[in-house]
């Protein structure tokens, strides 16, 4: 017996929910690459992901995923053996630190906790010691996707800024951008990367990145550059070079669709709606954990992303067999527990395309799923986040 016909709905951080909108909108003929609709097209999308990162700095748009755009950042502006920062706080952070010293930096974590956001203060100790300025880059996530934190990447910048030192400040926000405040040129970012499938609610495939003065300044000294990554190889007149090839262009239609979609949505109503959201998620869960077998994985409510809860799941139950009940009975897609909390934690995704009906249904089945596994849990959860957004959804 199920009762999942009808549209699955994925919950997972990534690929999210497409808009109808944004899947019709791959559905023609594609451009000669050559064409002024081309040009206009690529040259409309570099100005709105700068409006999206919030920088006077220059966009590039690669064929890949976030790992992909992770690797654009560091060759772009590091040489062999440069030493490279990586600030922890779950898994993503580490991951592309992982592919800096792959690449041949030196990476140094400054340690953190699975449970936790980034301490400014730790930041600012280790910099402060680095006398000789021998750190090049700063790697940080605005959303750990795997822990559920969210970074104060404002208040990292301006610590890095009143340390005075010289180290380019780099920040993942391929789980934020588009679904909270990023300020890249208000907050002190020098190089901020993301990707399509998140927040941005277009297929996997296209990976952006920004870049300031002085990151393309850092640029001009880098050894690690390669020709698809390279930025002076994108920056020509001619427009085939922006992709280092043939545009992707069914991708850049839905990227548009979606652009357009948020910006007349508005960026503060877009972050406002992940707000109410994400606190309906967490209204849910703070109502199951009164059952002693869910919790919240950060336990600091300030430091929650408003894009992805992660719940861990006591020892004496399997997230796994929660997560496939949800999907096989009920058509929901949860995300797992990955890294660290890979078999003891599920994580719920609201970022992108997500509205009232997907996350009350969602929190709805999760609540099926506990009841029909005979998970312990607080009564009511769904009804909290009822409440929440009855409260604060005025007419
Ligand atoms: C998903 C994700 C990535 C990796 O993106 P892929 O497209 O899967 O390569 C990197 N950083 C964060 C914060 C993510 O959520």
């Amino acid at each position: 017996m199920t009762v999942r016909a009808g549209r699955e709905f994925l919950a997972i951080p990534g690929p999210t929910t497409m808009p109808d909108e944004v899947l019709q909108a791959m559905h023609r003929p594609a451009l000669d690459i050559y064409s002024e609709q081309m040009v206009n097209l690529t040259d409309s999308l570099l100005r709105d992901l700068s409006r999206l990162f919030a920088t006077r700095g220059k966009s590039y748009i690669y064929i890949a995923n976030g790992h992909g755009a992770w690797e654009a950042t560091l060759s772009n502006v590091l040489s062999r053996g440069d030493k490279v920062l990586v600030l922890e706080s779950g898994r993503f952070a580490i991951n592309w630190g992982a592919a800096a010293s792959a690449m041949g930096a030196e990476v140094e974590v400054l340690k953190g906790d699975w449970r936790r956001a980034i301490r400014p203060e730790a930041v600012e100790a280790r910099l402060r010691a680095d006398k000789g300025h021998s750190i090049k880059a700063i790697l940080a996530v605005q959303v750990d996707t795997a822990s559920g934190a969210c970074n104060d990447i404002a208040a990292i910048g301006k610590t890095i800024k009143a340390t005075g030192h010289p180290a380019l400040f780099m920040v993942d926000t391929v789980a934020s951008l588009g679904c909270m405040p990023f300020e890249m040129d208000q907050w002190g970012i020098d190089v901020a990367m993301s990707g399509s499938q998140k927040g941005l609610m277009t297929p996997p495939g296209l990976g952006f990145v920004a870049a300031n003065e002085r990151a393309r300044e850092a640029h001009k000294k880098a050894n690690l550059r390669t020709p698809y990554w390279d930025w002076t190889e994108r920056e020509g007149t001619e427009h085939y070079r922006k992709y280092a090839g043939t545009a992707p262009v069914h991708l850049l239609f839905a990227l548009r669709q979606a652009i357009d979609m948020l910006f007349a949505e508005g960026l503060p109503a877009a972050f406002e709606r992940h707000r109410l959201l994400g606190e309906a998620v967490r209204r849910a869960v703070s109502v199951w954990a009164e059952g002693q077998a869910l919790g919240f994985n950060i336990p600091e409510a300030a430091e929650r992303s408003n894009t992805v809860t992660t719940v861990l799941v006591g020892s004496d139950h399997d997230p796994v067999k929660l997560l496939r009940y949800c999907k096989e009975k009920c058509g929901v897609v949860l995300g797992v527990g990955i890294g660290e909390l890979q078999g003891k934690a599920f994580r719920i995704a609201h970022m992108g395309h997500v509205n009232a009906p997907m996350i009350l249904g969602t929190l709805g089945v999760i609540e099926v799923a506990l009841n029909a596994l005979d998970i312990p849990h607080g009564r009511g959860g769904v009804e909290a986040a009822i409440d929440w957004l009855g409260e604060s959804v005025k007419p």
